[in-house]
C-alpha cells in the first residue's frame, strides 16, 4: 500500500526532527498535520511552503503537548490520522538532587503522557481507517542512561515502554508502533545544549561536540533529521507491516557500545 494520501500528524514539528520527518512525509506524497505549543505567522508560512513545494495538504495545528486535552483535541482537529510520529520533546540537564521540580513535570509532560494522549485518541481513528501506523521518537537515553538527565531518561525509557503496549494492544490489526531511537542530531534542542556544556568544561565549540557529545557515538557523526524522515517512512511501508514493537536506533553505534 502506498503512503501517497494518507495523513500524518507530526508533534512538535515546526523545527528539528519533527520538521525533517514531515518534509520527508510531504516529499513521499503524504498530508501533513504540523504542530507546536506556538501560533505564529511563521508557523502557519511553514505549513504554506511545505504544501506548495511538494503538492500535497499541509496544515499547522497550535497544541500545546503539556497538556492532556490539546493533545487529544490535536487528533480531533486533524480530521484524520493514519500516521501518528510523538516527536515533541524538551531537555533539562541538572544532577537529580537539584533539578528543578517543574522541569521533571515539564519533561515527563510532553516527552512521554503526551504521546499516552495522542496515542489513545488516534487508535480509535486508525481502527476505523482500518491502518496505522504509530511512530514514537524515543532516544539513544531510551535504552541507556547519562549522569544530569534524570528527567530525559526516565520519560525516554517510558516512552520505550509505552510503544511496546501500543504494539501489543494493536498486534491483530493492520496497526504497528515503534520506537525509533537517534543519537545526537544537530538540531536547535541539542545547539541549545552547546554553551552551557562549553561553560561546564571550558572547552572550544569543536572539543564540546567532538569529545563531548560526540564521544559516545562511535561514528563521530551526528545523525541527520533526513535520515530520520527515511528511518520513519520506512515504518510506514510495506516493507515494516510486521516490525511492531520495537526500537530502531539511528545512533552511529552509540548502543552497540
Ligand atoms: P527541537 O527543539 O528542534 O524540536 C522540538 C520540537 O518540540 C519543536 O518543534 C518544539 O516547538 C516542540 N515542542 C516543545 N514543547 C512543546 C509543547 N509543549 N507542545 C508542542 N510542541 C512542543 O528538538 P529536536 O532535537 O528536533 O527533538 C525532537 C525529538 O527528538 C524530541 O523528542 C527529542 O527528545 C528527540 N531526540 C533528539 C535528539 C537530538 O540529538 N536532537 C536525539 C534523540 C532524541
Amino acid at each position: 500500500m502506498s503512503v501517497k494520501g494518507k495523513t500524518a500528524i507530526v508533534t512538535g514539528s515546526n523545527s528539528g526532527i519533527g520538521l525533517g520527518i514531515a518534509t520527508e512525509f510531504a516529499k513521499a506524497g503524504m498530508n501533513v498535520v504540523l504542530n507546536s505549543f506556538t501560533d505564529r505567522d511563521e508557523d502557519h508560512k511553514l505549513a504554506e511552503k511545505m504544501a506548495s513545494e511538494h503538492g500535497v495538504d499541509v496544515r499547522y495545528v497550535q497544541a500545546d503537548m503539556s497538556k492532556a486535552d490539546e493533545c487529544r483535541a490535536l487528533i480531533e482537529k486533524a480530521g484524520a490520522c493514519d500516521v501518528l510520529v510523538n516527536n515533541a520533546g524538551i531537555q533539562h540537564v541538572a544532577p537529580i538532587p537539584e533539578f528543578p521540580q517543574e522541569k521533571w513535570d515539564a519533561i515527563i509532560a510532553i516527552n512521554l503522557s503526551s504521546a499516552f494522549h495522542t496515542t489513545a485518541a488516534a487508535l480509535p481513528v486508525m481502527r476505523k481507517a482500518g491502518w496505522g501506523r504509530v511512530i514514537n521518537i524515543a532516544s539513544a537515553h531510551g535504552l541507556t542512561a547519562s549522569p544530569y538527565k534524570s528527567a530525559y531518561v526516565a520519560a525516554k525509557h517510558g516512552v520505550v515502554g509505552l510503544t511496546k503496549v501500543t504494539a501489543l494492544e494493536t498486534a491483530e490489526e493492520p496497526i504497528t508502533a515503534n520506537a525509533i531511537c537517534p543519537g545526537y542530531v544537530l538540531t536547535p534542542l541539542v545547539e541549545a545544549q552547546i554553551p552551557d556544556t562549553m561553560k561546564e568544561y571550558d572547552m572550544s565549540r569543536e572539543d564540546v561536540i567532538k569529545n563531548v557529545m560526540l564521544k559516545r557515538q562511535p561514528s563521530k557523526e551526528f545523525a541527520t533529521v533526513e535520515q530520520l524522515g527515511g528511518t520513519a517512512l520506512y515504518l510506514c511501508s510495506d516493507a515494516a507491516a510486521q516490525v511492531t514493537g520495537t526500537t530502531i536506533s539511528v545512533d552511529g553505534g552509540w548502543t552497540a557500545l
